[in-house]
């Protein structure tokens, strides 16, 4: 089952990918992570990445392209994958439909995570992450059992930069502007699924199931 996971930041998309990797055998595949990796390991591409991470911006699509290939064609990924932000821009979206296309695949579906910008913003700004593990947390509604310390590896949470109120609001508008226009580019090609983001984590990921449960009934590659 191959599975793109859309909404803007902060909709609950990386909490939702943990489960849903785990749940369907799938590799979560999160470009974010990989530059954060990049970063955390002095990599040359994450310098150039953490200076428009940081602001808030995309990072170029030139540099997702290559990685975003280069990961899919893994062995782990013979069987599907769950991409959680990517694509964020549609000339991404072309460049995998196209990668899909010279394979004779495409993707099973789109699922989108609605959220109001409002609520985004509570919920961005109250999110901690853990740099080990990548486990993220929310201080009011998903805390740690134990303050600011990963429930799974006991490493420090911490703040993402880009999750300040300053750079929220860019984020937000960077995702309107070039993120949004895939909920129609996937709904044009009729793969397109949504769940109300706004409830309790369990009661959306509750509803996801339901949703990917009917995807995986029509996905020839699980046969
Ligand atoms: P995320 O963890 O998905 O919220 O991504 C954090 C930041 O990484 C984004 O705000 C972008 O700066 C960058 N980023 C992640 N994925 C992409 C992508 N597919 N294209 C461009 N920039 C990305």
């Amino acid at each position: 089952m191959k599975i793109v996971l859309l909404g803007a930041p902060g909709a609950g998309k990386g909490t939702q990918a943990q489960s849903i990797s785990k749940y369907f055998n799938i590799p979560h595949i999160s470009t974010g992570d990989i530059f954060r990796k990049n970063i955390s390991e002095g990599t040359k591409l994450g310098k150039t990445a953490k200076r428009y991470m940081d602001a808030g911006q995309l990072v170029p699509d030139q540099l997702t392209l290559d990685l975003i290939e280069d990961r899919l064609n893994q062995e782990d990924c013979h069987r599907g994958y769950l991409l959680d932000g990517y694509p964020r821009t549609v000339v991404q979206a072309d460049f995998l439909e196209e990668m899909l296309r010279r394979k004779h695949d495409q993707l099973d579906c789109a699922l989108l995570i609605a959220v109001p910008r409002e609520a985004i913003l509570d919920r961005i700004t109250g999110r901690r992450i853990c740099p080990s593990c990548g486990a993220s947390y929310h201080l009011k509604h998903n805390p740690p059992l134990k303050k600011d310390t990963c429930d799974i590896c006991g490493h420090q949470v911490i703040q993402r930069l880009d999750d300040k109120a300053e750079t929220v609001e860019e984020r937000l508008d960077v995702y309107d502007e070039q993120t949004k226009p895939l909920i129609s580019f996937y709904d044009e090609r009729c793969i397109l699924k949504s769940v109300d983001g706004t409830r309790a984590i369990n009661q959306i990921f509750n509803d996801i199931v339901k949703v990917l449960s009917e995807v995986r009934l029509h996905d020839h590659t699980q046969e």
